[in-house]
C-alpha cells in the first residue's frame, strides 16, 4: 500500500526502435519531456492536496480536480500508448480473440482502421483516438478523447490508443497529422492489444 506518487515508466523499447514511424528525437521529446510533465504535474497536485489535508486548509476543489484529471489522464494514456506500439518490423497482425472481435464488430480490420483513422484525424485540437471495450455489452468501441480526460467513459477498458496532440508528431510530420496516423498502423503491437482484451474479459 505504500506507493503514493506516479512514476514515469521507461519505454519498453529503445528510442530508435520505432523509426521511421517516430524518430529518436520525436520520441525523446514526447516521452522525456511531455509525458514526464504529466507525471510531475499529477504528483505536485497530490502533494498540494496532502498538505492541505494535513493543515486542514481550504482547496479550490473544482480547479484542483480539473487539473488532476488532466494530468493523471495524460500520464495513464501515455503509459498505455507506449505499450501498444511495437518496434518497427514487430507489429504483426491481429490474431485470436482480437481478430475475431474486430471482425464481428466492424466486419473487417480495414473498416476498423478507417473508423479509427477518421476518429484520430478529426479530433479537434489536442486529443486521442482509442479502441476500447465495454464489458457490459461485450462490444469494442472507438472513443475520441479530447485533451486527456474528456469524453472518457467510466469502466471501459482501453485496448489501443493513439496520441494526436501536435507534440506527438510535430518533429517528424510537422502539421501532417493524417500521415502520422497512417504510419501508426505499421507499429501497432497487436499482441498487446489482444492481451488487453483477454485481460478485460478475465477481470
Ligand atoms: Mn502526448
Amino acid at each position: 500500500m505504500e506507493t503514493k506518487i506516479y512514476t514515469l515508466p521507461e519505454l519498453p523499447y529503445s528510442y530508435e526502435a520505432l523509426a521511421p514511424f517516430l524518430t529518436e528525437n520525436q520520441l525523446r521529446l514526447h516521452h522525456d519531456k511531455h509525458h514526464s510533465a504529466y507525471v510531475n504535474g499529477a504528483n505536485a497536485i497530490l502533494q498540494r492536496m496532502d498538505k492541505a489535508n494535513k493543515e486542514n486548509s481550504d482547496l479550490d476543489m473544482k480547479a484542483t480536480l480539473k487539473e488532476l484529471s488532466f494530468n493523471v489522464g495524460g500520464h495513464l494514456l501515455h503509459s498505455l500508448f507506449w505499450e501498444n506500439l511495437a518496434p518497427t518490423g514487430e507489429s504483426g497482425a491481429p490474431e485470436g480473440l482480437i481478430a475475431r472481435t474486430i471482425d464481428e464488430e466492424f466486419g473487417s480490420l480495414e473498416r476498423l482502421k478507417k473508423l479509427f483513422t477518421q476518429t484520430a484525424v478529426s479530433a479537434e485540437g489536442s486529443g486521442w483516438a482509442a479502441l476500447t471495450f465495454c464489458k457490459a455489452t461485450k462490444r469494442p468501441l472507438i472513443m475520441q478523447v479530447e485533451k486527456h480526460n474528456v469524453n472518457v467513459y467510466p469502466m471501459f477498458r482501453i485496448l489501443m490508443v493513439l496520441d494526436v496532440w501536435e507534440h506527438a508528431y510535430y518533429v517528424d510530420y510537422r502539421n501532417e497529422r493524417a500521415k502520422y496516423v497512417e504510419a501508426f498502423w505499421g507499429n501497432v503491437n497487436w499482441r498487446e492489444v489482444n492481451r488487453r482484451l483477454e485481460d478485460a474479459l478475465a477481470h
